[in-house]
């Protein structure tokens, strides 16, 4: 890209097309600060030409049949399968997690096209004869129109398509929005598609902020909208798309808690939990934030997993042996650092300090595993998700008190337990107020043939992604009762 260049983001009617608004946006490589690409952010008009360009595409696709319209994901899944170290690489650029962290996300989201290729089973309907005598009536599934999601930073490749390959492959037509912080992932897993010969306008991408999200919001051909994201615009999105007609599943942000028991097995949990609190450098959605340990699991358990996070390499996530990269920019990190601050006001003490505060003036995304115990239950950090590689540490004298805690959370996107007791693993499935349970599990991430299961804030809407809750988010249910008299039969 040369100085002052501006990429053309969006994707419309098969091209690329430059954005309209005033303001020009950077993508940068949060471990070296280098700018990737300029671009103009869509405007509203870009969005409609978006938006028609994909109710233009609809009807033909739609009557595509099933069997053919999954011909472009098995295309598609080859494709990215081949392509995936370069798609990998550009995910750690824009994003800056590592290598193989971005090499498992695709993995993750090609899984979801290998489940919507059983569309011609999963969007079939149900019926029954004589429901009255000579009367029949079945269910049948129609898609439903032009359809979008929003989706965040922290999975440039998964979280598209953990929406893309079911809405299509129900006979939608369908846009990405994706975040404007990482959008040359998507460009790339778009451009892919074009190149299995899906016709024109079945899907279309827009980038930019608010101004795109909310042309999507209220454009009239849209009829249904995903988004991932933080829970105050999952909010947003949810009580705009809903106003104006649309079907809306907004999955929002997370505190996702661990409950470390004494009969555990302390050598992996402490394993299993560091990957989960540190692993993409805590920006998951299911990362854990908070490890409650009980009775006399706090120390030994402590001690190993401050000893496991003090050791993890942390650099650019393209290097060799790298285990951890920065944050998605110095603003974040800066954010990051404030809410460790606040943590540590009253009670609050560093089991391991990640901060650095070297005093050098240079911006950078970069910052160490941090662990923090004894946090007072007032303070800021208790219920804010951090969304970085923080761990706080609680401690409880049994199971109740621990499930107590983490029950105050206005979160329910996942939480788990580590024990070896089975009566312990079943009391805590049975009584989380959670979406997603594990039971000696970090990350609880639901296979795509399981609905991806928010509760509380951490999920606004009635079917939730993949699995067949993606069929019933993409498509309508019409009920047919059909009659057909003998005497009719004569006549013609
Ligand atoms: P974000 O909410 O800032 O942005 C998400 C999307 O919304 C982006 O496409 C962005 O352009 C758009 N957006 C941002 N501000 C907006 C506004 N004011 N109005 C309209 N649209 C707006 O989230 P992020 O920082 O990109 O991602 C991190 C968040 O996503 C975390 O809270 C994380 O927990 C959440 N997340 C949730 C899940 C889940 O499954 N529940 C999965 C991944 C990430």
């Amino acid at each position: 890209m040369s100085a002052g260049q501006l990429e053309p983001l969006n994707f419309v009617s098969g091209k690329w097309t430059p954005g309209k608004a005033a303001e020009t946006l950077e993508v940068f490589n949060p471990a070296t600060m280098n700018v990737l690409v300029q671009f103009a952010g869509a405007t509203e008009q870009n969005v409609d030409e978006a938006v028609k360009a994909a109710a233009k595409a609809f009807p033909e696709w739609r009557r595509t049949p099933p069997q053919s319209r999954i011909q472009f994901l098995f295309k598609y899944k080859a494709l990215l399968e081949s392509h995936a170290s370069e798609i990998a690489q550009l995910t750690t650029q824009e994003n800056g997690k590592t290598f193989g962290e971005a090499r498992a996300e695709l993995q993750r989201g090609i899984e979801n096209i290998e489940v919507a290729c059983g569309i011609p089973v999963m969007m079939q309907g149900y019926n029954l004869e004589d429901v009255a005598s000579g009367i029949d009536e079945m269910m049948i599934r129609q898609p439903l129109g032009v359809t979008a999601a929003i989706t965040p930073f922290n999975f440039p490749s998964m979280i598209p398509l953990w929406f893309l390959p079911y809405a299509i492959a129900c006979g939608n037509t369908f846009i990405l929005k994706p975040s404007e912080r990482v959008p040359l992932t998507a460009r790339f897993l778009i451009n892919l598609l074009q190149e299995t010969g899906i016709p024109e306008g079945v899907v279309g991408m827009v980038v930019g902020g608010k101004a795109a999200v909310d042309a999507l919001l209220h454009h009239p051909e849209v009829r249904a909208i995903s988004f991932v994201g933080s829970t105050p615009v999952a909010r947003y999105v949810f009580a705009e798309g809903s106003a104006n007609g649309k079907r809306v599943q907004c999955q929002g942000g997370a505190k996702n808690h661990v409950v470390v028991m004494p009969d555990a097995d302390l050598d992996m949990s402490a394993k299993i939990v560091s990957d989960s609190a540190f692993g993409c450098a805590g920006q998951r959605c299911l990362a854990v934030s908070v490890a409650i340990t009980v009775g006399e699991a706090s120390k030994p358990f402590t001690d190993k997993i401050a000893e496991l996070a003090s050791n993890l390499k942390v650099g650019n996530g393209l290097d060799e042996g790298v285990q951890m990269g920065p944050v998605i920019s110095p603003a974040s990190k800066e954010r990051i650092e404030g809410l460790i601050n606040t943590g540590l006001q009253g009670s609050g003490k560093l089991v391991l300090d990640g901060r650095r505060n070297n005093g050098s003036k240079e911006r950078t995304s970069f910052l160490n595993p941090t662990i923090l115990s004894d946090v007072e239950s007032s303070s800021k950090l208790t219920d804010t998700e951090i969304f970085g590689p923080v761990l706080s540490m609680k401690s409880a004298s049994d199971l109740d008190e621990a499930i107590g805690i983490l029950s105050k959370s206005k979160f329910g996107n996942a939480a788990s337990i580590f024990t070896s007791n089975g009566n312990s693993a079943r009391k805590f499935r049975y009584e989380v107020a959670a979406g997603n349970i594990g039971v000696n599990i970090g990350v609880a991430a639901p296979m795509a043939y399981f609905p991806f299961s928010g509760w509380k804030d951490s999920f606004l809407g009635v079917q939730h992604g993949q699995g067949h809750d993606a069929i019933d988010f993409y498509t309508d249910k019409k009920v047919v009762i059909e009659r057909w008299p003998k005497e009719w039969s004569r006549k013609f």
